[in-house]
């Protein structure tokens, strides 16, 4: 199996338009610029709703390589599009402004919006639908890690959702991100990557949870930089990153992207 190339920028509630343009302006001058370059890369931004549509149309314009660099929102409804459910934006609105993915049960929705595995894998079914490629998060918080109940967690979180929904072929991807690592500059080492990755990817094919899909690509999130990444994209079955803080300063997002592609350690 090549190894997967995904590097994904997860915005979160953050920019105003002045600043969307302000970081596409940088980040598509250092694309074009060509020292970042890999057939099988796939970049992504994970981007506030407001700010979908006219991203997408300034890298139609601006980006000019031949590896994918896609956009996605960061959640999606769990209800079928349309109805009367103020606030609420469907899967079909988020592929109408030409989005190719989106995040669901990410760690600070299920934290602070109570997201349980039944609405998650109603958002994953309404996300297929639409033809969206799903990143899933999935991760243990501090208690669950310092109880050694990780495996047991994460395990759980795949069992509970996924395996009823008929996945289209490349639409899923799953990103470990343990809740102690996000946000708190204390990434998960490279032994503790290691064997969750390898768990993951055992859970995966030997439990049959997923039976359409072949070959998914696992992330790791949680603090991860420009130092501390290269060694764990080094990891077996490690297919790359989704990455909340670092990925808001483009040049840093370049650094993380481009250590990974010349890492010493693969
Ligand atoms: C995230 O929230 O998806 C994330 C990985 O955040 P950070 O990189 O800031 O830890």
């Amino acid at each position: 199996m090549n190894k997967h190339k995904i590097f994904i920028a997860n915005w979160k509630m953050n920019f105003f338009p002045d600043d969307v343009h302000d970081y596409f302006n940088v980040l598509t001058h250092i694309l074009n610029e060509k020292e970042i370059y890999d057939k099988a890369l796939y970049i992504g931004f994970a981007i506030p709703f407001p700010y979908l549509y006219e991203s997408r149309s300034f890298l139609d314009k601006s980006v000019k390589v031949d590896y994918r660099v896609e956009t996605g929102a960061q959640d999606c409804s769990a209800f079928q599009h349309p109805g009367a459910y103020t606030g609420e934006i469907s899967a079909q609105m988020i592929k109408s402004c030409r989005a190719d993915f989106v995040i669901i049960g990410h760690s600070e929705r299920r934290k602070y919006l109570n997201e349980n595995s039944a609405i998650l894998k109603e958002k994953i079914q309404r996300a297929q639908e639409a033809n969206l490629k799903v990143i899933y998060c999935i991760g243990e918080n501090d208690a669950e890690r310092k109880n050694h109940k990780h495996f047991e967690i994460v395990e759980k979180q795949l069992q509970e959702v996924l395996p009823e929904i008929k996945f289209k072929s490349d639409s899923l991807i799953i990103a470990y991100e343990p809740v102690w690592a996000i946000g708190t500059g204390n990434n998960a080492s490279p032994n503790q990557v290691s064997e969750m990755f390898d768990f993951i990817q055992h859970v995966l094919t030997e439990k049959k949870i997923v039976t359409d899909l072949k070959d998914i690509p696992i992330l790791y999130g949680g603090s991860a930089n420009s130092t501390n990444a290269p060694e764990l994209y080094a990891i077996r079955n490690v297919g790359g990153f989704l990455i909340g803080s670092a990925s808001l300063k483009p040049h840093e997002f370049k650094n993380i992207i481009l250590g990974c592609l010349k890492s010493s350690f693969t």
